[in-house]
Protein backbone atom coordinates (compact mmCIF):
# COMPACT_ATOMS: atom_id res chain seq x y z
CA UNK A 1 0.00 0.00 0.00
CA UNK A 2 1.10 3.67 -0.35
CA UNK A 3 -0.38 6.26 1.40
CA UNK A 4 0.36 9.26 -0.96
CA UNK A 5 0.52 13.15 0.23
CA UNK A 6 1.39 15.70 -1.94
CA UNK A 7 3.77 18.17 0.21
CA UNK A 8 6.77 15.81 0.04
CA UNK A 9 6.31 14.93 -3.76
CA UNK A 10 9.30 15.88 -6.34
CA UNK A 11 9.31 19.95 -6.76
CA UNK A 12 6.85 20.73 -4.63
CA UNK A 13 7.33 23.96 -2.16
CA UNK A 14 4.64 26.24 -2.15
CA UNK A 15 1.11 26.51 -1.49
CA UNK A 16 -0.24 26.82 -4.98
CA UNK A 17 1.59 23.47 -6.02
CA UNK A 18 -0.71 21.32 -3.78
CA UNK A 19 -3.86 23.39 -3.24
CA UNK A 20 -6.58 22.14 -5.56
CA UNK A 21 -7.46 24.25 -8.72
CA UNK A 22 -3.93 26.14 -9.06
CA UNK A 23 -2.48 26.52 -12.22
CA UNK A 24 0.77 25.05 -10.40
CA UNK A 25 -1.29 22.44 -9.09
CA UNK A 26 -2.04 20.88 -12.18
CA UNK A 27 1.40 20.61 -13.28
CA UNK A 28 2.38 19.24 -10.08
CA UNK A 29 -0.21 16.65 -10.05
CA UNK A 30 1.77 14.75 -12.95
CA UNK A 31 5.22 14.92 -10.67
CA UNK A 32 3.44 13.58 -7.62
CA UNK A 33 1.92 10.67 -10.25
CA UNK A 34 5.06 10.52 -11.59
CA UNK A 35 6.93 9.72 -7.99
CA UNK A 36 3.86 7.04 -6.77
CA UNK A 37 4.59 5.49 -10.34
CA UNK A 38 8.43 5.36 -9.76
CA UNK A 39 7.14 3.79 -6.34
CA UNK A 40 4.73 1.27 -7.85
CA UNK A 41 7.18 0.09 -10.44
CA UNK A 42 10.14 -0.59 -7.63
CA UNK A 43 7.77 -2.39 -5.74
CA UNK A 44 6.50 -4.93 -8.11
CA UNK A 45 10.04 -5.33 -8.83
CA UNK A 46 10.36 -6.50 -5.42
CA UNK A 47 7.85 -8.55 -5.28
CA UNK A 48 4.77 -6.66 -4.58
CA UNK A 49 1.69 -8.44 -6.43
CA UNK A 50 -1.12 -5.81 -6.14
CA UNK A 51 -0.33 -2.15 -4.88
CA UNK A 52 -2.93 -0.44 -3.56
CA UNK A 53 -2.59 3.77 -3.64
CA UNK A 54 -4.76 5.26 -0.93
CA UNK A 55 -5.04 9.85 -1.88
CA UNK A 56 -3.77 11.19 1.10
CA UNK A 57 -3.50 15.11 0.34
CA UNK A 58 -6.36 17.45 0.84
CA UNK A 59 -9.41 16.47 -1.22
CA UNK A 60 -7.82 12.87 -1.89
CA UNK A 61 -8.01 13.66 -5.63
CA UNK A 62 -5.10 14.30 -7.04
CA UNK A 63 -3.54 11.59 -8.82
CA UNK A 64 -4.25 10.88 -12.60
CA UNK A 65 -5.68 7.78 -12.62
CA UNK A 66 -5.01 8.21 -16.56
CA UNK A 67 -1.34 7.87 -15.95
CA UNK A 68 -1.42 5.51 -12.78
CA UNK A 69 0.70 2.18 -13.53
CA UNK A 70 -1.30 -0.52 -14.57
CA UNK A 71 0.16 -2.48 -11.31
CA UNK A 72 -1.55 -0.39 -8.82
CA UNK A 73 -5.62 0.74 -7.84
CA UNK A 74 -6.31 3.79 -7.14
CA UNK A 75 -8.13 4.83 -3.82
CA UNK A 76 -8.65 8.40 -4.79
CA UNK A 77 -11.56 10.94 -2.89
CA UNK A 78 -12.42 12.05 0.93
CA UNK A 79 -14.33 10.94 3.66
CA UNK A 80 -12.62 7.48 4.48
CA UNK A 81 -12.53 6.53 8.19
CA UNK A 82 -8.81 5.75 8.24
CA UNK A 83 -8.36 8.81 6.54
CA UNK A 84 -4.50 8.95 5.13
CA UNK A 85 -4.47 5.13 5.88
CA UNK A 86 -7.44 3.53 4.56
CA UNK A 87 -6.66 0.49 3.47
CA UNK A 88 -4.14 -0.55 5.84
CA UNK A 89 -6.33 -3.25 7.63
CA UNK A 90 -6.93 -4.76 4.96
CA UNK A 91 -4.86 -7.29 3.74
CA UNK A 92 -1.54 -5.33 3.24
CA UNK A 93 2.26 -6.69 4.06
CA UNK A 94 3.38 -3.03 3.83
CA UNK A 95 3.35 0.56 3.45
CA UNK A 96 4.94 3.06 1.43
CA UNK A 97 4.48 7.09 3.09
CA UNK A 98 5.17 8.39 -0.01
CA UNK A 99 5.11 12.51 -0.69
CA UNK A 100 4.99 13.04 3.26
CA UNK A 101 5.88 16.11 5.53
CA UNK A 102 7.56 17.16 8.47
CA UNK A 103 5.23 18.02 11.46
CA UNK A 104 3.71 21.52 12.62
CA UNK A 105 5.87 23.37 14.79
CA UNK A 106 8.97 21.85 13.35
CA UNK A 107 11.13 23.05 10.17
CA UNK A 108 10.55 21.20 6.83
CA UNK A 109 9.14 22.18 3.29
CA UNK A 110 5.15 22.93 3.50
CA UNK A 111 5.14 21.66 7.53
CA UNK A 112 2.06 20.69 9.07
CA UNK A 113 -0.19 18.43 11.13
CA UNK A 114 -3.16 17.42 8.90
CA UNK A 115 -4.65 21.43 9.04
CA UNK A 116 -2.23 23.67 7.12
CA UNK A 117 -1.70 26.22 9.67
CA UNK A 118 -4.09 25.84 12.82
CA UNK A 119 -2.47 23.31 14.73
CA UNK A 120 1.21 24.37 15.92
CA UNK A 121 1.44 20.84 17.11
CA UNK A 122 0.32 16.99 17.98
CA UNK A 123 1.69 14.97 20.67
CA UNK A 124 1.66 11.21 20.48
CA UNK A 125 2.01 9.65 23.92
CA UNK A 126 3.70 12.58 24.80
CA UNK A 127 6.07 13.00 21.80
CA UNK A 128 5.88 15.55 18.69
CA UNK A 129 3.81 13.67 16.33
CA UNK A 130 4.25 13.95 12.68
CA UNK A 131 1.59 12.38 9.73
CA UNK A 132 4.12 9.85 9.65
CA UNK A 133 4.64 8.94 13.43
CA UNK A 134 0.64 8.75 13.84
CA UNK A 135 0.34 6.68 10.86
CA UNK A 136 3.26 4.65 11.49
CA UNK A 137 1.42 3.74 15.01
CA UNK A 138 -1.77 3.08 13.08
CA UNK A 139 0.24 0.36 10.35
CA UNK A 140 1.82 -1.46 13.78
CA UNK A 141 -1.66 -2.19 15.16
CA UNK A 142 -2.53 -4.13 12.12
CA UNK A 143 1.05 -5.52 11.96
CA UNK A 144 2.13 -3.61 8.98
CA UNK A 145 5.55 -2.63 8.55
CA UNK A 146 6.44 0.86 7.01
CA UNK A 147 8.77 0.16 4.24
CA UNK A 148 9.87 3.69 2.69
CA UNK A 149 8.96 7.11 3.16
CA UNK A 150 9.88 9.86 0.77
CA UNK A 151 9.67 13.66 1.11
CA UNK A 152 12.47 16.49 1.84
CA UNK A 153 15.81 15.45 3.84
CA UNK A 154 13.89 16.70 7.12
CA UNK A 155 10.95 14.11 6.95
CA UNK A 156 13.67 11.34 5.87
CA UNK A 157 15.32 12.38 9.01
CA UNK A 158 11.91 12.42 11.01
CA UNK A 159 10.85 8.87 9.62
CA UNK A 160 14.00 7.60 10.98
CA UNK A 161 12.77 8.47 14.48
CA UNK A 162 9.63 6.35 14.14
CA UNK A 163 10.38 3.55 11.60
CA UNK A 164 13.99 2.73 11.85
CA UNK A 165 14.28 0.10 9.58
CA UNK A 166 11.97 2.03 6.51
CA UNK A 167 14.45 2.98 3.59
CA UNK A 168 14.15 6.69 2.78
CA UNK A 169 14.36 9.13 -0.31
CA UNK A 170 14.84 12.70 -0.39
CA UNK A 171 13.43 14.16 -3.49
CA UNK A 172 14.87 17.81 -1.88
CA UNK A 173 16.51 19.21 0.52
CA UNK A 174 14.38 22.02 2.73
CA UNK A 175 16.08 25.55 2.54
CA UNK A 176 12.57 27.08 4.25
CA UNK A 177 8.93 26.38 4.81
CA UNK A 178 8.48 27.26 1.25
CA UNK A 179 12.06 26.50 -0.28
CA UNK A 180 14.26 23.91 -0.95
CA UNK A 181 16.89 22.36 -3.35
CA UNK A 182 15.08 19.96 -5.61
CA UNK A 183 16.37 17.30 -7.87
CA UNK A 184 14.26 16.47 -11.23
CA UNK A 185 12.02 13.92 -11.60
CA UNK A 186 14.40 11.59 -13.92
CA UNK A 187 16.26 11.69 -10.51
CA UNK A 188 14.07 11.30 -7.80
CA UNK A 189 12.03 8.70 -9.71
CA UNK A 190 14.99 6.16 -10.20
CA UNK A 191 15.50 6.99 -6.78
CA UNK A 192 11.81 6.11 -5.23
CA UNK A 193 12.18 2.94 -7.57
CA UNK A 194 15.71 1.57 -6.24
CA UNK A 195 14.46 2.36 -2.32
CA UNK A 196 10.91 0.63 -3.18
CA UNK A 197 12.59 -2.48 -4.56
CA UNK A 198 15.40 -3.23 -1.85
CA UNK A 199 12.67 -2.05 0.60
CA UNK A 200 10.23 -5.34 -0.61
CA UNK A 201 12.77 -7.54 1.45
CA UNK A 202 10.60 -5.83 4.16
CA UNK A 203 7.29 -6.67 3.77
CA UNK A 204 5.26 -9.34 5.40
CA UNK A 205 2.97 -8.92 8.16
CA UNK A 206 4.30 -8.56 11.90
CA UNK A 207 2.12 -9.72 14.54
CA UNK A 208 -0.52 -6.77 15.58
CA UNK A 209 0.38 -4.80 19.06
CA UNK A 210 -3.29 -2.67 19.88
CA UNK A 211 -2.59 -0.96 22.65
CA UNK A 212 -3.72 2.36 24.27
CA UNK A 213 -2.77 5.55 23.19
CA UNK A 214 -2.95 9.53 24.06
CA UNK A 215 -3.11 12.28 21.83
CA UNK A 216 -2.93 15.98 22.60
CA UNK A 217 -3.87 19.16 20.05
CA UNK A 218 -2.26 22.56 20.29
CA UNK A 219 -4.29 25.06 18.60
CA UNK A 220 -3.27 28.84 17.45
CA UNK A 221 -6.29 30.02 19.04
CA UNK A 222 -7.96 29.29 22.13
CA UNK A 223 -11.57 28.57 20.38
CA UNK A 224 -10.49 26.24 18.51
CA UNK A 225 -9.42 23.95 21.59
CA UNK A 226 -13.01 24.96 22.89
CA UNK A 227 -14.49 23.81 19.87
CA UNK A 228 -12.89 20.47 20.40
CA UNK A 229 -13.09 20.13 23.91
CA UNK A 230 -17.25 19.40 23.34
CA UNK A 231 -16.10 15.92 21.54
CA UNK A 232 -17.07 13.36 24.35
CA UNK A 233 -13.64 12.17 25.89
CA UNK A 234 -11.95 15.49 24.41
CA UNK A 235 -10.85 17.51 27.31
CA UNK A 236 -9.24 20.94 27.70
CA UNK A 237 -6.03 21.01 29.06
CA UNK A 238 -4.58 24.39 28.22
CA UNK A 239 -5.66 27.53 26.79
CA UNK A 240 -5.21 26.47 23.29
CA UNK A 241 -4.75 22.38 23.96
CA UNK A 242 -7.15 19.88 23.75
CA UNK A 243 -5.82 16.00 25.03
CA UNK A 244 -7.82 12.21 24.78
CA UNK A 245 -7.27 9.01 26.06
CA UNK A 246 -8.44 5.97 23.29
CA UNK A 247 -7.75 2.19 23.56
CA UNK A 248 -6.40 1.54 20.66
CA UNK A 249 -4.48 3.99 17.59
CA UNK A 250 -7.04 3.65 14.99
CA UNK A 251 -9.95 4.56 17.56
CA UNK A 252 -7.30 7.32 18.37
CA UNK A 253 -6.92 8.38 15.24
CA UNK A 254 -10.52 8.48 14.42
CA UNK A 255 -11.10 10.64 17.41
CA UNK A 256 -8.47 12.92 15.56
CA UNK A 257 -10.23 13.58 13.17
CA UNK A 258 -12.86 14.54 14.52
CA UNK A 259 -11.17 17.04 16.73
CA UNK A 260 -9.65 18.55 13.13
CA UNK A 261 -13.54 18.64 11.56
CA UNK A 262 -14.79 20.48 14.39
CA UNK A 263 -11.64 22.89 14.79
CA UNK A 264 -11.94 23.56 11.00
CA UNK A 265 -15.74 23.98 11.32
CA UNK A 266 -15.03 27.12 14.08
CA UNK A 267 -12.30 28.53 12.12
CA UNK A 268 -13.04 32.33 11.21
CA UNK A 269 -12.28 34.44 8.34
CA UNK A 270 -9.00 36.58 8.74
CA UNK A 271 -8.67 35.93 12.56
CA UNK A 272 -8.72 32.29 12.19
ZN1 LIG B 1 0.01 15.73 4.95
Amino acid sequence: MISADMEGATGVTWTGDVVPGTEQWQRFRRLFTADVNACVTGLVAGGAEQVLVNEAHSSQRNLLLEDLHDAARLLTGRHKPLSMMQGVDSDVDGVVFLGYHTAAGTRGVLAHTYMENSITGVWLDGVLASEGRLNAALAAEHGVPVLLVTGDDLTCADAATYAASAWTVAVKECVSRYAAVCLPPAVTSSQITAASTAAMASAGRAEAVVAPHRIEVEFDASHLAEAAAIVPTVELVGVQRVGFDATSMTAAMKAFKVVTHIAGAAMEDVYG
